[in-house]
């Protein structure tokens, strides 16, 4: 008799769906095996924003995940537009360039709603994302479409909601406890782990496994090799442990490997944040509103259109962006007009204040002559316009290169900042090939018997770019597929 019948290789978002999903199945004995200790636990799940992106077909939809939204945001559910799968599909395919693989997408967004359901239902309690994607007009709360709930407590409090909900369910959770090889038996079914702790290097079998163990983007010999320059030198805004090794455990066995290798989500993050993510701050070094100002680098020159699109459909690809920018630095410049619409995370930042312009491009560790002639382009370049936030307001920059396609207002009201930023890794794109039942398939297209994947590891859904709050949402759903899938192994 094996040691177990499922085998979860990491204790975040994904795994713990996974594990919990096997027990509901039937499992008897899951174990979580967790790379790090238990004061560094739960990956990039606990240091994220807990934000869950999933269709719904009515504002009423949201009412069994937040039902007592309405008593803290008088008028909640007015504000919420739809957000149907066809919107969803529609964003996805827009950010990845129509490079997303249909097959997993279909997946990810027809279940989307039913397993944010299923994750209430287990015990994840939820809250609307104010301070992430809502913008206060009058008495109403607009929200970034398909953006609007979140796991109460952000990603601290799903990470410790998961295990808890895991604890009780009796998964077992091994904590500092890396697991190093997949053992297959002579059928070519993966049959046990061997795992490195405290006591050596040991092996426990099961009757199949669920790998739900992060990507690559904090190893830097990796991300050198796949992501190349500058990346080996990235800022890593997660967890130090998501290191590549269930890819390469995976890739070990032919494992097929699917998406984009050479692509990650990569944000703009306070240049003075720590090399990686730090417990306390989680993704408050955060600097996503872009839209509203400008950005410049070291050259004092423009290089992106700040207002492409809402923060939630560019963020994830700016990173890295500016990271390729004359020593991996911009600065968002702000003039006081938007100062309420600058995120609440702007405040763990100390930027350059003036009270002109000039002044302020004065402090700046830049090309100054350069950005002067950048900022007075800009500002002959503006058309007229009525801003607003909430809406692609298409207030552009026109004739400058590159444009400023939405919300681009006169740099005139003091006191003006600059916030320095460069771009930090979050996760990387490239993964394993699964099937819908979360089987990893080997490079004959077959499926590995006892060999399923889920969250970071699954390849193929992002490419380039990323919609905010897809990652937890991937995560769970093919987790909770995965836990099931082996279950019934
Ligand atoms: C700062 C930040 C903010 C974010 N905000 C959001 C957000 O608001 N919404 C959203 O959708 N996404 C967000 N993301 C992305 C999201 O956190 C990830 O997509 C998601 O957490 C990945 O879940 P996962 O379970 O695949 O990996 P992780 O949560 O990273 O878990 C991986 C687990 O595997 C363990 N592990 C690694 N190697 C081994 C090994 N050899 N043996 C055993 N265990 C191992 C790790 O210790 C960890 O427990 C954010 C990420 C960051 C870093």
């Amino acid at each position: 008799m094996p040691d177990y019948d499922v085998i979860v290789i990491g204790a975040g978002n994904a795994a713990l769906a996974a594990a919990v999903s096997a027990r509901e199945a039937g499992a008897p004995r899951v174990v979580a095996l967790e790379k790090a200790p238990p004061e560094l636990r739960g990956g990039n799940t606990h240091y994220s924003g807990g934000l869950l992106r999933f269709a719904f077909d009515r504002a009423e939809d949201l009412r069994p995940l937040v039902p007592d939204a309405e008593s803290h945001i008088p008028g909640f559910m007015t504000g919420v537009q739809p957000y149907p799968k066809t919107l969803f599909w529609d964003d996805l395919r827009r950010v990845t360039e129509g490079h997303t693989d249909p097959e997993l997408a279909e997946i990810l967004i027809d279940r989307s709603y039913d397993t944010i359901c299923w994750m209430a239902k287990q015990g994840i309690v939820m809250e609307p994302a104010v301070s992430l994607s809502g913008i206060k007009v009058g008495n109403t709360i607009k929200w970034s479409p398909g953006a609007v709930i979140r796991a109460r407590h952000e990603g601290v409090g799903l990470s410790r909601m998961w295990f808890e909900i895991a604890e009780s369910r009796g998964v077992e959770i091994r904590y500092a406890t890396s697991a190093v090889r997949l053992v297959q038996d002579a059928r070519g079914r993966v049959s046990g782990v061997v795992v490195r702790d405290a006591q050596g290097v040991s092996e426990l079998s099961a009757k199949a496994v669920v790998l739900g163990c992060g990507g690559f983007e904090s190893n830097p010999e990796w991300r050198a090799r796949y992501l190349g320059r500058p990346w080996d030198h990235a800022k890593v805004r997660g967890t130090r442990y998501n290191t590549g090794d269930g890819l390469r455990m995976a890739l070990e066995l032919s494992a097929l490997p699917h998406g984009q290798w050479t692509g990650c989500h990569s944000t703009p993050i306070d240049a003075n944040a720590p090399p990686f993510g730090d417990r306390k701050l989680t993704d408050k070094t955060n600097r996503l509103s872009f839209p509203f100002g400008v950005l410049v680098n070291r050259n004092g020159r423009r290089f992106f259109d700040e207002g492409e699109d809402f923060q939630l459909y560019t963020y994830a690809k700016l990173g890295g962006i500016i990271l390729n920018q004359p020593s991996g630095i911009a600065y968002q410049i702000f003039d006081a007009k938007v100062a309420n619409l600058l995120e609440g995370r702007y405040k763990t930042g100390k930027p350059f204040v003036a009270d002109s312009l000039k002044g302020l491009v004065e402090q700046l560790p830049l090309d100054q002559a350069a950005c002067r002639t950048t900022l007075d382009e800009y500002d002959a370049a503006l058309g007229d316009g009525t801003f607003d936030p909430t809406i692609r307001d298409g207030l552009a920059a026109q004739g400058v290169e590159p444009a400023k396609s939405n919300w681009a207002q006169r740099l005139d009201t003091p006191p003006f900042v600059a916030y320095p930023v460069t771009g930090g890794i979050t996760f990387t794109f490239g993964g394993v090939h699964v099937n819908d039942r979360a089987q990893v398939l080997d490079t004959t297209w077959a499926p590995i018997p006892g060999l399923h994947a889920c969250g970071e590891m699954v390849g193929g859904l992002f490419h380039t770019n990323y919609p905010g709050g897809t990652g937890l949402m991937s995560g769970a759903v093919f987790g909770r597929i995965a836990g099931a899938s082996a279950a019934a192994a």
